[in-house]
């Protein structure tokens, strides 16, 4: 069955002609649903009973299964139930004037990055277009704020669902007017998906997760990188560059005595000299701690020199703050909290006890 937000116009219109409708209730309901993003029952243009016809026809794709709140509210964060078993995560992040909603585009991930709670629990399914779009309008629905920016930066590898995947990027631009510079995808480096990526018409942001300056290490944390090392990601990053004219963005979780110490800074600026003038952007995040892991966040204070190695090196970097500590916000952390027997099922969660850790998720790049 066609979900309400995979499906497209043409699949609208059939459906309203079915019905008996007049045409023009096909753009009062496109109109509704992408430009003023208001929820299909909502869409007061139509007589409720088409809405409720319509609603039938193209059901919501996704149940929510839980909802936990941090930082005041501003941070909202949804496990959602999408179909066969599968369960996937969304985050909304807001500010007195806008929105950013990071994007799960997989339930789970085959990438098994070893700090990471949704690596940790293993691949269930790819998402569909609809179930990815679907996101981004279920947290528009929560938000005041119109969402500016979109990251694919949830559970799992958006490059190894490249398809819908791209699919969703396109409805987000055409339909929901988002800019593609706001929309960012982040890979731990597929290459052959950066590839196609630097050929695409819309130019969105990529971001590459690197977590280490060397293959020996990154073999170790990010197991992807013994199918695609560090230099074939590093050209690749530099096709798309030249492509988009645009620097590309590196994401770096610190993870305490095990790739912050400053000699690992000076050889991740070594790494990234040959991305030559356009440059790089690097992203420090401290590490997220899971309880499939044993690694540590590295401290602030340590974070900060790594960060001026690489800025005396030339090297445009970032040391972000991260939101959402108290909601589990980090990417798998609520799939895998609700999953736990001691976890209320189907309800919203209350908040976790502090951890005594820094969170470091993906998403946090974007937090305004
Ligand atoms: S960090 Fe991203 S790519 Fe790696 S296992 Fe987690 S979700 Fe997958």
């Amino acid at each position: 069955m066609t979900t309400r937000y995979d499906a497209d116009r043409d699949e609208y219109r059939a459906a309203l002609a079915e019905i008996g409708a007049p045409r023009y209730r096909l753009d009062q309901i496109w109109d509704a649903l992408y430009r003023q993003r208001a929820p299909l029952e909502d869409a007061s243009s139509a007589p409720k009973a088409l809405r409720a016809r319509l609603a039938h026809r193209f059901p919501l794709a996704l149940t929510e299964l839980a909802r936990a709140e941090g930082d005041a509210g501003m941070t909202v964060k949804w496990l959602w139930g999408a179909g066969e078993g599968a369960e996937v995560e969304t985050v909304l992040m807001r500010s007195p004037t806008r929105a950013t909603v990071c994007v799960s585009s997989q339930a789970g991930c085959a990438m098994g990055c070893t700090f990471c709670a949704t690596g940790q629990a293993g691949f269930e399914r790819h998402l569909d277009r609809g179930e990815i779009v679907e996101q981004v309008l279920r947290a528009q629905h929560a938000a005041a704020q119109p969402v500016g920016n979109v990251v694919f930066m949830g559970m799992g590898e958006p490059l190894a669902n490249y398809d819908a995947t791209w699919t969703a990027v396109e409805r987000l631009h055409r339909d929901l007017g988002l800019s593609a510079r706001r929309i960012t995808i982040s890979t731990v480096g597929i290459v052959p998906g950066m590839r196609r990526l630097a050929r695409e018409r819309l130019p969105v942001t990529l971001a590459v997760s690197l977590h280490a300056p060397d293959d020996t290490l990154r073999d170790t944390i990010v197991p992807v990188n013994r199918r695609y090392p560090l230099t074939e990601v590093l050209d690749a990053a530099a096709e798309l560059a030249a492509a988009r004219g645009r620097r590309v963005t590196f994401e770096y979780a610190c993870i305490a005595g095990v790739n912050d110490a400053p000699a690992q800074a000076v050889a991740l600026a070594h790494l990234l000299r040959p991305l030559g003038a356009l440059g790089a952007h690097v992203n420090l995040i401290p590490l997220n701690a899971t309880t499939g892991y044993p690694g540590r966040p590295t401290d602030r204070r340590r974070l900060q020199v790594f960060a001026s190695v690489l800025r005396e090196r030339g090297v445009n970097t970032t040391v972000r703050r991260t939101r959402g500590g108290d909601i589990d916000a980090a990417c798998g952390q609520l799939r895998n909290r609700h999953a736990s027997p001691a976890a209320p099922g189907g309800s919203a969660l209350p908040p976790p006890a502090p951890s005594p850790s820094a969170t470091m998720a993906p998403w946090t790049t974007f937090a305004g």
